[in-house]
């Protein structure tokens, strides 16, 4: 029987899929990179290995979902069209509160977002009518990553700007990795043996972009991301928060709104500040190595982390935990012990060697927090694919 379920997530020159079964297990996942210029690769991780796969010269992100396709059915990962599709689409503005089968009022809805997200939305269509023309008869759903936050109270939405900004043209925070938060929030429940619905966490996802959500009984109350997501924290290339009165400061330097959009979001955060990288286990390894600028960027990096961990409190009437995810907050414990370091007076404590010792030892909740500490700190590993494939099925029936 056929219980394959397909994940596609496009990326703006980046494609990733994942195929699953019906009982959850992922059976193989693939990555094209670099999609547009000479030098783009894929790659297929399935039964433990890793292979290169060919992509057609000059491959855009259709003709790499159909090299990728062709050579899942020619190795059997996908031996006939799958029971579902999920795709991620970054921006479902107040539209989605939830995942979406997808039909034609569907896609005009996220066409409609497409202003709201240039660089995402577009490319996140291109996946999806792609993957129409390949498996016209099979069920699609879009998993919005906007759609956890839409619980967000208006005291958490609203910038403090002219009302009509939001009323004609929609500028609020929406707040983005919602899959991700909410799989935290569903894998701190478990562990804990509470249910969701009477869960409170705060959720730092830490990859090459970076959000924190704070978790009120199930409910997102607060992010770090707004509008779009350059908002908040430090991350690999993109600035985070800056004083809006940088664009006034900036109009006689000769500097474009083009320009200035390209430097916050490719040129700033760990990269800028640091001069060198945007990759954090480089940047540590620099800064070990004695270069100043990269533990510059960590410590501002780790500030302002500790400063938004700070501010989500505010949220939150009791917290279950801190729940670290995404390839810093999975991996670096010195990115964790340096955040926590700040937050001493509001009683989270780590616990050095748990900290250190954290993905090789069989602690079963991930947690870090040593016996002083007032809150409970869990490392957890993220996993939106798996959380889209889930949806995707739910959605299908
Ligand atoms: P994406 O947001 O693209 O999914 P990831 O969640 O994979 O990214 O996170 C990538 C980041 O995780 C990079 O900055 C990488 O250096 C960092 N990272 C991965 N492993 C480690 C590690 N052992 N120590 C520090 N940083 C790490």
């Amino acid at each position: 029987m056929n219980d394959r379920v397909l994940v596609v997530n496009c990326g703006s020159s980046s494609l990733k899929l994942a195929v699953f079964d019906q009982s959850d297990a992922t059976i193989a996942t693939a990555l094209a990179e670099r999609l547009g210029a000479d030098n783009a690769t894929a790659s297929l991780r399935y039964n433990g290995e890793k292979q290169a796969l060919a992509l057609t010269p000059g491959a855009g992100h259709a003709a790499a979902l159909n090299d990728i396709i062709a050579a899942l059915a020619d190795q059997n990962i996908l031996k006939q069209a799958p029971i579902a599709v999920g795709h991620r689409v970054v921006h479902g503005g107040e539209a989605f509160k939830g995942a979406a089968r997808i039909t034609t009022d569907v896609l005009q809805a996220i066409e409609a977002c497409c202003n709201l997200a240039p660089l995402h939305n577009p490319v996140n269509l291109l996946g999806i009518q792609a993957t129409r023309t390949l498996f016209p008869d099979v069920p699609q759903v879009a998993v919005f990553d906007t759609a956890f936050h839409q619980s967000l109270p208006p005291h958490a939405y609203l910038y403090a700007l002219p009302k009509r900004f939001y009323e004609d043209w929609g500028v609020r925070r929406y707040g983005f990795h919602g899959t991700s938060h909410a799989f935290m929030l569903e894998e701190t429940a478990r562990r804990l043996g509470k249910p969701a619905t009477e869960t409170s966490l705060i959720s730092a996802h830490l990859g090459n972009g970076c959000s924190i959500t704070a978790i009120r009984n199930g409910a997102s109350v607060d992010t770090s991301m707004g509008l779009t997501p350059l908002e908040g924290l430090v991350m690999g290339t993109r600035s985070g928060d800056i004083d809006p009165g940088l664009f006034d400061f900036l109009a006689d330097k000769d500097i474009s709104a083009e320009r200035l959009h390209r430097t916050l979001n490719n040129e700033s955060g760990l990269l800028g500040l640091s001069g060198l990288t945007n990759d954090m286990r480089t940047l540590i390894e620099a800064a070990d190595n004695g270069h100043a600028d990269a533990q510059l960027a960590l410590d501002v990096f780790c500030f302002r982390l500790a400063r938004y961990i700070g501010a989500m409190l505010v949220s939150l009437e009791q917290l279950d935990a801190l729940v670290f995810t995404g390839g810093i907050g999975e991996n670096s414990a010195r990115v964790r012990a340096e955040t926590l370091n700040h937050l001493g007076l509001l009683g989270f404590a780590v616990d050095d060697a748990r900290n250190q010792a954290h993905g090789r030892s069989s602690e079963p909740l991930g947690a870090i927090h040593g016996p002083d500490s007032r809150f409970r700190i869990m490392v957890i590993p993220t996993d939106e694919e798996r959380v889209i494939a889930r949806e995707a099925l739910k959605h299908a029936q």
